[in-house]
């Protein structure tokens, strides 16, 4: 009989065995996790779970019915894959697990600071419930790195009466995913909110009495937290013969170098086909949509994932909304004044809409997501005047 093991136990782990049975796989199935919790949602755990106003609650899945056996508290330390035929062992910590194809979904990893000195990152549920305690008015909180989730930590801190302090080695916040100009118009928001804003500081290590910066200076903490990225989960594969360039190597199928072996989500570095280039995109969507060519894959079917990209972020109690990929735009136009309650801003080349950010305007994602898609030409004039909707904003034919 067919033996399928899924490695990884979060959403894009979950949403693989799910998809293998709505295709109608009727082998048998397995889930494994490292975490002891069932999957469940991330999104929350640097908003409402770390504010004390949510806990997380595991998707809503009747395992017997789905007729997969889920394996949690067991991490995967290595994979063999067969010389000679398809399949191979994965050996974990409570013994080795054949198959005969395998579906790798192990996620990201908090990068962590160098030093002895107490840290928090924020990835797991058990995370944001071991941090949040300490979250109480005056303490001092110190954040390092200004993305997307230092911005939703600060947030929360400052929201709770804490003092609070970020320091970025860039020189602008969110510079890494939007670059320095459109990133530094967000960093009003954080002296709005109260929260001290140091960019182009390094860390140089953190001790018990806060962090120690390059150069010397020190900047005093009762809690340190770490929010310098991630690093895909792939430690466990090296010297499985997957081709590993940072995330795990797989094509536009999510196929890795063996054809039984697919991989989804975090822990990837996927083919795009829209961009022409290996994408690493730490999204909830990719993680949610991905496995659905993944699971057509191992089943044998053609599948392409071909979707732009697209996250979200609540910050600083704005709705921030990305979709698409700029590092190939020629140049970005504002639409609306980042003084203003909502506004946006659009990467083109030429006349084509590559990207688009949205601060509290959903519908400009929207639109500019399908126009995005579509590869539609917009006036260029037009699309900058925020009241006009983007998807009245196309280039005349000629
Ligand atoms: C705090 C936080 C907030 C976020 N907010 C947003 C947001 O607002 N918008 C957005 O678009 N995205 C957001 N994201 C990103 C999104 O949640 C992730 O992209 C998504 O969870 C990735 O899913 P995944 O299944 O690939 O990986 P994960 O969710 O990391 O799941 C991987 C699972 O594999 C397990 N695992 C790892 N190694 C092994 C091993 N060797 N053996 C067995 N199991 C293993 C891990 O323990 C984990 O449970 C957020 C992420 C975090 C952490």
């Amino acid at each position: 009989m067919a033996n399928i093991v899924v490695v990884g136990a979060g959403l894009a782990g979950l949403r693989t065995v799910q998809a293998l049975r709505a295709k109608g796989y009727g082998g048998a199935l397995t889930l494994v996790g490292a975490e002891t919790h069932e999957p469940y949602d991330r999104p929350p755990l640097s908003k409402a779970v770390l504010a004390g106003e949510a806990d997380v609650s595991a998707y809503p899945v009747d395992w017997e019915q789905l007729r997969c056996a889920l394996l949690l508290g067991r991490r995967a330390e290595s994979l063999t894959l067969h010389d000679d035929r398809p399949g191979g062992t994965v050996r974990t910590t409570h013994g080795p697990l054949d198959f005969d194809r395998l579906a790798i979904a192990t996620g990201a990893t908090p990068i962590r600071l160098p030093g002895a000195g107490a840290q928090h990152v924020i990835r797991t549920l058990d995370d944001a419930r071991s941090l949040q305690p300490s979250l109480r008015p005056g303490v001092r909180v110190v954040i390092v790195g200004a993305g997307f989730i230092g911005a939703e930590v600060a947030t929360v801190a400052a929201g709770k009466g804490c003092r609070v302090t970020v320091v970025e080695a860039a020189d602008a916040p969110l510079a890494g995913a939007l670059g320095p100009q459109i990133g530094a118009l967000t960093a009003a928001w954080y002296a709005e909110a109260g929260v001290e804003l140091r960019c182009g500081v390094k860390v140089a290590w953190v001790d018990s009495g806060g962090l120690t910066l390059v150069g010397g200076d020190v900047v005093p903490a009762d809690v340190v937290i770490a929010a310098v990225g991630v690093r895909p989960e792939v430690g466990w594969l090296v010297g499985s013969g997957l081709e590993i360039e940072r995330g795990l190597v797989v094509d536009g199928a999510m196929r890795t170098t063996r054809p039984e072996v697919v991989a989804v989500g975090d822990c990837t570095a996927w083919w795009s086909r829209r961009y022409g280039r290996r994408l690493l995109a730490e999204h909830w969507t990719l993680a949610m949509n991905a496995p659905e060519v993944a699971a057509a894959t191992l089943l044998g079917v053609d599948a392409v994932y071909d979707a732009p990209p697209y996250f979200w972020s609540d910050q600083f109690g704005r709705t921030v909304q990305y979709a698409g990929h700029h590092h190939a735009a020629e140049r970005v136009v504002l639409r609306g004044s980042p003084d203003g309650p909502g506004w946006a801003a659009l990467w083109l080349s030429g006349a084509r809409l590559e990207a688009v950010l949205t601060v509290d305007r959903p519908r400009d994602l929207v639109q500019g997501r399908r126009l995005i898609d579509a590869g539609t030409e917009v006036d260029v004039d037009l699309i900058a005047d925020p009241d006009v909707m983007l998807r009245h904003a196309l280039r005349a034919r000629a």
